[in-house]
């Protein structure tokens, strides 16, 4: 089976998933494109049992809009978000996809909040658009 490391910049904090993701997808709303410092936010969701945690990791808590909190892990030392657990899905992780640094990750198969998407992103012609 496949595996796969992910790791914040000084790599304290690492995730080592096993088997293909359960999702892929890109989300282009506000708090994506904070939270990353980027266009917007790639993230690969795996079940949980799949997904083994090493290193220190602090959490900020935010509720989406829908009134779902979002729960991110972050590396004290870096600060480098690394995977976040949504409340109505405890048994899945999400994990950045930057995390993994693998320009060969499978490409996002789903791509929400375009409303607010940057003008210039294009995604794959496979992808589904919104939830
Ligand atoms: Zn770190
Ligand atoms: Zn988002």
């Amino acid at each position: 089976m496949v595996t796969r490391d992910a790791a914040c910049s000084c790599g304290q904090l690492r995730v080592k998933v096993e088997g293909e993701p359960l999702r892929v997808s890109v989300c282009h709303c506000l708090a994506c494109q904070r939270r990353t410092g980027s266009a917007f936010g790639f993230q690969a969701r795996f079940p949980r049992d799949s997904v083994s945690i090493e290193g220190d990791s602090r959490e900020y808590v935010r509720i989406s809009d829908e009134g779902e909190p979002r729960t991110f892990n972050f590396c004290p030392e870096c600060g480098g978000t690394v995977y976040y657990v949504l409340g109505s899905a405890p048994d899945v992780v999400a994990v950045a996809v930057g995390a993994f640094a693998d320009p060969g990750f499978p490409e996002p198969g789903r791509s929400v909040w375009e409303s607010r998407k940057h003008a210039w992103v294009t995604l794959p012609p496979a992808a589904e658009h919104g939830e």
